[in-house]
């Protein structure tokens, strides 16, 4: 049983549709790549999947498979163990990089979000919980972010911008990532740093759905590769198999 199963999964915008019958299978422990010129859908998908939008017709099972997630609340997805990040998405500037993963991992614990962040009577131990998980996370990128963990988010860098993002959706603790487009903005060596952290990230056990524009990246971290155009599915396979697949070239020509 995959440990992600999306079927026929449609979304409709007025006369648009973003996501036409798109399926696919993710294996536990999988890192799989999404390719596909811009407007092929592949944000749509994680915003679907991820209870963002309401899809207009398909199924995802995950996990034990005991419901279709469509329809659920997006806290409800996380709370399953579907984390992601987001495009364009900010952190809590004022908040530092500490705050924010401790935010990401609020869900795991019983006290509430502000009583464990301003230390209401009764919510120490599970501040000091997590704290600790934060740092954890915290360790998969060395010392870039311990280093700057007192900061305002507002201070970081690009890069360690879009390393806090990552680590806040680990922080929820899920059993999938859903990335999108991590590279964006990164210099080749940022960007290798990044392929390893999501390696590391992913020998941790958890299984990893990636967009990306970066086909080095892709074909460095990815195990499978899913290419995309006008909300389908064009070709699936290893990178070898799809990069220079006719249809794949035609998609990315025509665009
Ligand atoms: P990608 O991430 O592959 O670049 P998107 O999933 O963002 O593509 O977009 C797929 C298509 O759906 C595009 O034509 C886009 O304009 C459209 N779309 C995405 N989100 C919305 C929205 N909220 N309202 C209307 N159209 C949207
Ligand atoms: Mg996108």
């Amino acid at each position: 049983m995959a440990l992600l199963s999306v079927q026929f999964l449609t979304k409709r915008f007025d006369g648009l549709i973003a996501l036409n019958d798109f399926s696919l299978d993710v294996e536990e422990g999988e890192i799989v790549g999404i390719i596909g010129p811009n407007g092929s859908g592949k944000t749509t998908f994680f915003n679907v999947l991820s209870g963002m939008y309401k899809a207009d017709s398909g199924e995802v099972f995950f996990d034990d498979h005991s419901q279709n997630l469509l329809g659920l609340k997006t806290h409800q997805i996380i709370g399953l163990g579907i984390a992601r990040t987001f495009q364009n998405q900010r952190p809590f500037n004022n908040l530092s990089v500490l705050e924010n993963l401790m935010i990401g991992g609020h869900c795991r614990t019983r006290a509430g979000l502000f009583s464990a962040l301003f230390s209401l009577p009764g919510a120490r131990k599970e501040r000091e919980q997590l704290k600790a998980h934060a740092r954890e996370v915290m360790a998969l990128f060395g010392t870039r972010l311990r280093s700057v963990e007192m900061n305002p988010a507002w201070t970081l860098s690009y890069a360690n911008r879009r390393r806090l993002e990552i680590a806040r959706a680990l922080s929820s603790d899920g059993k999938l990532l859903l990335i999108d487009e991590p590279t964006a903005g990164m210099n080749p060596a940022e960007s290798l740093q990044l392929a390893q952290t999501i390696q590391a990230i992913n020998t941790k056990g958890v299984a990893v759905l990636v967009i990306e524009h970066d086909m080095n990246f892709i074909k460095n971290l990815c195990s499978r590769v899913v290419a995309m155009d006008y909300g389908q599915k064009i070709v699936e396979g290893t990178y070898a198999e799809v990069r220079h697949h006719p249809k794949v070239i035609e998609a990315y020509l025509g665009c």
